[in-house]
């Protein structure tokens, strides 16, 4: 149901027909937008017509109105609603249906001059934005409607826009169209049936605009999903001091804690609350009570100013109560709400399954299961593997926090603890972020237009707004670091300086936020790892049950390597051995090596790494000990050992006691017009075999050196590059031959395996027949993706943004394993390298072994397990369970 009536839609159907008070109302598919996108705006018009005037003719009934009437106007709003969620998309119209005649007829019909000429005004307002498309001329200049407003409440000298009487909205209505009409250069829409389908085209428009796209490209929604409009009821918050709106979760989202909570605005309308034009008032008592102690309120001046929803109205919130508990069970998920009353009576206008922090994710799938909610399967699946990201990394030193000078106080939006320097607009966030700089971004408030400039940022400040405000809700879902609400902060844009207290901070400033305590502090604090016990161990414990691959890691070093084994690596699937090639003495014999013409010579540099190599390897072989560990032989063309500036060359000469010109001969003829097609992977070992020898020795070495004291090793010999069955035997061969030499010289033996990366598309096709020597496959699908495609890696930035905002490609194939194409080339080898070899060993490494969808992939190809890298590994384990019980549940 949610994929032909979005999200909204169907939840709305489903709410309404459970007996949950929701206004009448009605849905235009998704498929409709498919076809408006075809059709074009005319055709659709006269597709849709008699239907939507039937279904119009049904709310007229039920609310005894009459569209287009001036006596007793039926007004609607026109929303949006994608199958998932999309914050941000405030594509919302109220109140339509009025006009110049109509909103009289309005105020005499509920004798309230007020609230009719405040919803006419809101609706000028949100049609003049949304659909009419009115902006700011410049980022610097407030929106023209607010502008209005603001003048306004100067001029009469009132602070909140509640305190504006109806003579200021009439003037502020006629300022609104005058506005329009000078801007746009035409009037404001009179006819609500040019009103309605005026909105309902700009719904699907909105689909397709810039910030739209940016959210599915982060996302990963597919393009063709398309938006539902839903047309309902209005019902008014308002209406005065008995009408009201608000938001509420039926879980703590940042936290995930147990507890119903919530904001509401009296007297107020649509997104009031969480575009934080006033401070919203909390929903229960205990939710109130805690705000009032963050933001330094007194008691007293709590119940009176800021009183919650339970001591106002204890029934309309017993009703609310009762209706988020059975909304829980019914979804049985973290549910997100937005109800408005009107004059006493509730309404419920939305459900939805909230988003959340990564750490709410995993306890409320934790806490869901020991609530007999879900079962183990279903809680495994509600996690999204890459939030669990958010889980591992660093928090404040509570020792640094100490010592940290708190700037100001807001609420903890968004958990998390994130330094950098400030900014104030979202497109200088998005700027920085790109030229790789950490930055906080400030803000009065956000809205939808800042959302790149958020996900680019470390962390996000607004000085008004509350838990339920759009950067405290987009922060969640982005499990960014974010502070709400901080009113003491005072953000000047044109200045781009933010003043607290009389003192000022400017742009670039070193700022830290703590989004778990709502604090901001002076410069930089120091972090340190998190606690990965509790709920995080309990969903890997989970994911190791159910999953069937096992998951490795890419590491170089002990460090990494201990990393991953903590996060629960079963083993190295991937250890270059190139990066060891470059520190101090290294590089040295390294490039001695290369500069050698004859054979003996390259042996003598060769016999100086020997050493360093087996020591490095020790190491790693420990740090991984009793688990296997895949030893990559050397890869890179053996142009980026050498310096290519004359500096550095002749700093070379001088090392070696060279001439600079044989350093420069050498580096010349080590020039490749291809370099990743060129003289490297296994072609290196095959024309310089004394390299493999040496490699083979030192991992063999370390290996039975280990042994000696009592500490087992693995090792994998993974030949780079293969693509002709020879090649990989003639690796092969030398590597067998030096292994027999060292057990010999050892007098003792270990086991090992010999094998092979696969990422020559020649490789896949004939797999059977190099796995009659190879031991085990290796997909590098970074280098099967580069040469299926023919797509250089480090040129393809140049075409792969325009082919993916084109529709060309969907996804970055470098990201996200091409199934189609390059997916088929690795099960095709999977297959036929286990004709030959049934119990042949098969894995992935590269940046596709730690992304969920293509590790799902890979489940499916039959694999035994994904490398990835150590950060990725606790993603990949749950990615591998989920795949495993989807697979399961689909057979
Ligand atoms: P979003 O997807 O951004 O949440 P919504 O369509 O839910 O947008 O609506 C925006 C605001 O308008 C919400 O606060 C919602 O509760 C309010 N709203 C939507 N429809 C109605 C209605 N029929 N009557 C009163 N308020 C409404
Ligand atoms: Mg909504
Ligand atoms: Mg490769």
């Amino acid at each position: 149901m949610k994929n032909l009536l979005g999200g909204k839609g169907a939840n709305l159907a489903e709410m309404s027909s459970t007996g949950v008070p929701v206004p009448p109302g009605f849905t235009i598919t998704t498929e409709v937008c498919t076809e408006y996108n075809k059709l074009g705006r005319e055709k659709i018009v006269e597709v849709l017509k008699d239907d939507v005037e039937k279904e119009i003719a049904k709310i007229e009934e039920q609310t005894n109105t009459k569209f287009g009437s001036n006596e007793t106007p039926c007004l609607l709003s026109v929303r949006s609603g994608a199958r998932v969620s999309m914050p941000g998309m405030m594509d919302t119209v109220l109140n339509l249906g009025l006009n110049d005649e109509a909103v009289e007829g309005l105020a005499k019909k509920t004798n309230n001059d007020r609230f009719a000429w405040d919803s006419y005004r809101r609706f000028i307002q949100m049609y003049g934005d949304v659909v009419m498309g009115l902006e700011p001329e410049s980022k610097e200049d407030p929106d023209p409607f607010e502008e209005i407003i603001e003048n306004l409440k100067e001029k009469k000298g009132v602070e909140k826009d509640v305190d504006l009487t109806t003579d200021d909205l009439k003037n502020m209505v006629q300022e609104f169209k005058n506005i329009i009409k000078k801007r746009l250069g035409k009037e404001f829409p009179q006819d609500p049936w040019e009103q309605l389908w005026g909105a309902v085209m700009a719904v699907f428009d909105s689909w397709n605009t810039p910030r739209a796209k940016y959210y599915r490209q982060m996302h990963k929604i597919p393009e063709e999903w398309g938006t539902a409009v839903n047309v309902m009821a209005m019902v008014f918050g308002n209406m005065g001091e008995d009408s009201g709106t608000g938001v509420a979760f039926t879980r703590d989202a940042a936290t995930g804690e147990n507890v119903f909570n919530g904001e509401f605005l009296m007297n107020a309308q649509g997104e009031d609350v969480v575009a934080g034009i006033r401070t919203p008032q909390q929903i229960t008592k205990a939710g109130s009570q805690n705000w009032a102690k963050l933001q330094g309120v007194s008691e007293e001046e709590r119940k009176k100013t800021f009183p919650s929803l339970e001591e106002m109205f204890p029934d309309i919130y017993k009703e609310l109560y009762d209706i988020q508990e059975s909304l829980e069970k019914h979804y049985k998920d973290m549910q997100d709400l937005e109800f408005t009353i009107q004059e006493g009576k509730l309404w419920l206008l939305q459900t939805r399954n909230g988003k959340r922090t990564g750490a709410a994710m995993v306890k409320i799938a934790m806490d869901m299961l020991d609530e007999g909610i879900l079962d183990e399967k279903t809680a495994v699946l509600r996690n999204e593997p890459n939030k669990l990201d958010e889980l591992l990394h660093p928090v404040f030193n509570p020792e640094g926090l100490k010592e940290a000078t708190t700037i100001a106080k807001g609420l903890p939006a968004s958990p998390g603890a994130a330094t950098g320097q400030l900014v104030f607009f979202a497109d200088d966030a998005e700027e920085w972020g790109n030229q790789g700089k950490d930055v906080i971004l400030a803000r009065t408030e956000t809205s939808p237009e800042d959302l790149k400039g958020m996900n680019l940022a470390r962390g996000i400040l607004t000085s008004r707004g509350g838990m339920t405000s759009h950067a405290a809700v987009v922060a969640r879902g982005m499990g960014k670091c974010c502070i709400a609400g901080a009113g003491s902060v005072q953000i000047n844009y044109r200045k781009k300086t933010m003043t607290v207290d009389g003192k000022t901070y400017q742009e670039g400033d070193w700022v830290s936020l703590n989004g778990s305590t709502g604090e901001m502090y002076e410069g930089k604090v120091p972090t340190h790892d998190p606690e990965l016990s509790g709920n995080f161990a309990r969903v890997m414990e989970l994911s190791e049950k159910y999953a069937k691959m096992g998951v490795r890691t890419n590491a170089d070093t002990p460090y990494d390597s201990k990393t991953a084994r903590e996060f629960g690596a079963i083993g190295i699937g991937l250890c270059r051995t190139e990066h060891m090639f470059f520190e101090g003495d290294r590089i040295t014999a390294m490039r001695e090596m290369i500069l050698s013409t004859k054979k003996e010579d390259r042996v003598k540099a060769l016999h100086k790494l020997l050493p360093m190599q087996r020591e490095d390897f020790e190491g790693i072989f420990e740090a991984m000990q009793d688990l296997p560990v895949t030893v990559r032989l050397l890869d890179p063309p053996l142009h980026e050992f050498v310096p290519h500036e004359e500096k550095n060359q002749k700093q070379m000469a001088d090392e070696l006691g060279v001439s600079l010109e044989e350093v420069q001969k050498t580096v010349d003829s080590l020039h490749e017009m291809n370099p990743m097609l060129g003289h490297r992977g296994c072609r290196l070992g095959n024309t310089y075999p004394e390299i493999t020898e040496m490699q083979v020795r030192a991992i063999i070495e370390a290996a039975l050196n280990l042994k000696k004291k009592g500490i087992k090793a693995y090792p994998e010999i993974m030949v780079p590059l293969t693509g002709i069955f020879e090649e990989m035997k003639m690796q092969e061969n030398i590597a067998r031959a030096t292994a027999e030499k060292v057990f010999e010289e050892y007098n003792d033996r270990i086991d090992y395996l010999v094998g092979t990366m696969i990422e020559v598309p020649r490789a896949t096709v004939i797999a059977d027949k190099i796995a009659e020597s190879a031991e085990f496959f290796s997909f590098g699908t970074n280098d099967l993706t580069q040469m299926t495609f023919g797509y250089s890696r480090d040129d393809a930035g140049k075409f792969l943004p325009v082919y993916m905002n084109n529709g060309i490609l969907k996804d970055d194939p470098f990201q996200i394993l091409d199934q189609e194409g390059v997916g088929q080339l690795v099960e095709m080898g999977t297959k036929r390298g286990r004709q030959t070899r049934k119990d042949l060993k098969v894995g992935i490494c590269g940046e596709h072994g730690g992304e969920p969808r293509s590790v799902e992939f890979c489940h499916g190809v039959g694999m035994n397990y994904v490398s990835c890298s150590p950060y990725r590994v606790p993603i990949a384990r749950l990615a591998a369970a989920q795949a495993a019980i989807k697979e399961k549940q689909n057979q």
